[in-house]
């Protein structure tokens, strides 16, 4: 243990009202209503992506759905001014990874890599990470023709209108195909399943009904293919029983392989449930142990947007107040 190296973080006090993990929509608004509460809230955004904090949007760029942004707004922009509402109702923000979490014991514990701080609440927001295929080009068409969120990106005009295709064998894949029928063009989903059994069965029967879907079974994406533009063309597809390719026209590509919830830190101390999604009491942010809060994708495998992610922040902030307030 290097704890006795580190830096002990403290704003006046032994032990802090209230530690937020994680800096997207969900950390941030915690953090807007913890401070304006009071409670001074140490806030460790996270260092994941080459130390920008912000969260998912951050690789976003138009964001069309958050109330309040008629024309729209950047991911980047609309995080950046939730990080600084945040600050300017005296969040202390620190762009570090938290790499050890204790709940068990009271005070709980949280550690980076430069500080250990003693709080009496934790609030989890660390939100999830969609699954990539990591096909060869998908770095270079990520955000550009392939996406992971059909209502984030269903009807921007670079799919609007468009052939598409989805991958995924679940009931994921499924709501991103029924959703994409509304903007795609007439007759174009191609909902690429590796096992169609996997489809939970109302969902499944509305795939099968839609007469704008096409479902291929048993088959694999191998990789995307692109026009002199640079613009997505289609998908190169193989068959798992034949082994045989051939290409799929497409605009674009909609990943429907899940997400993975970050609750590493929260193993063994904390319910989770069997996807790793933290369980929360029904409509509260409250965990299985008494003091730890989650907010945001963290704990949400089913609306999973910046407005869920803020809303269910607020929740979690308000009751570390009454908590801390009952243990006054
Ligand atoms: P996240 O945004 O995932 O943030 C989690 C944060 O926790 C990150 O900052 C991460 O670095 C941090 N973290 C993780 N582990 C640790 C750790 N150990 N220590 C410290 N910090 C840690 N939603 C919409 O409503 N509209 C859209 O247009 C839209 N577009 C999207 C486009 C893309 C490409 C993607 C991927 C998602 C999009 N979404 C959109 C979904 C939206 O981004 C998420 O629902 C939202 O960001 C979830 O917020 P969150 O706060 O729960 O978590």
């Amino acid at each position: 243990d290097s704890a006795g190296e580190l830096q002990s973080f403290s704003s006046g006090t032994d032990v802090e009202n209230v530690v937020i993990i994680g800096s997207g929509p969900a950390g941030y608004t915690a953090a807007i209503y913890a401070a304006r509460a009071n409670l001074k809230p140490v806030v460790f955004e996270g260092f994941q992506m080459g130390g920008v904090p912000g969260g998912q949007l951050m690789t976003t760029t138009e964001v069309e759905n958050f109330p309040g942004f008629p024309d729209g707004i950047t991911g980047p922009d609309l995080m950046d001014r939730m990080r600084r509402q945040a600050e300017r109702w005296g969040a202390e923000l620190f762009q570090e990874d938290v790499e050890f979490l204790d709940v068990k014991n009271s005070p709980f514990t949280v550690r980076s890599s430069e500080r250990k701080v003693n709080c009496h609440t934790v609030i989890f927001a660390t939100g999830a990470t969609a699954k990539r295929l990591r096909l060869p080009h998908e770095d270079e068409f990520w955000s550009r023709g392939i996406s992971a969120c059909a209502i984030c990106d269903g009807a921007s005009p670079l799919f609007k209108g468009q052939v598409l295709a989805v991958v995924g064998g679940g009931d994921t894949a499924t709501e991103e195909a029924l959703y994409l029928t509304k903007y795609a063009r007439h007759g174009p989903i191609k909902g690429i399943k590796s096992n169609a059994r996997q489809v939970g069965y109302g969902e499944c029967f509305r795939v099968f009904n839609n007469p704008n879907v096409t479902v291929h079974f048993n088959t694999e994406t191998v990789d995307v293919v692109s026009n002199l533009k640079g613009q997505i063309s289609g998908v190169l597809i193989r068959k798992t029983d034949t082994g045989e390719e051939s290409v799929l026209e497409a605009r674009g590509l909609f990943y429907g392989i899940g997400h993975t919830p970050n609750t590493q830190l929260l193993e063994g101390q904390v319910e989770l449930d069997s996807a790793g999604y933290v369980v929360v009491k029904d409509g509260t942010a409250r965990t299985s142990v008494e003091g730890v809060f989650a907010a945001g994708d963290v704990q949400d495998h089913e609306w999973r947007q910046a407005v869920t992610a803020a809303g269910s922040g607020c929740i979690a902030a308000l009751s570390v107040e009454r908590y801390l307030t009952s243990k006054d």
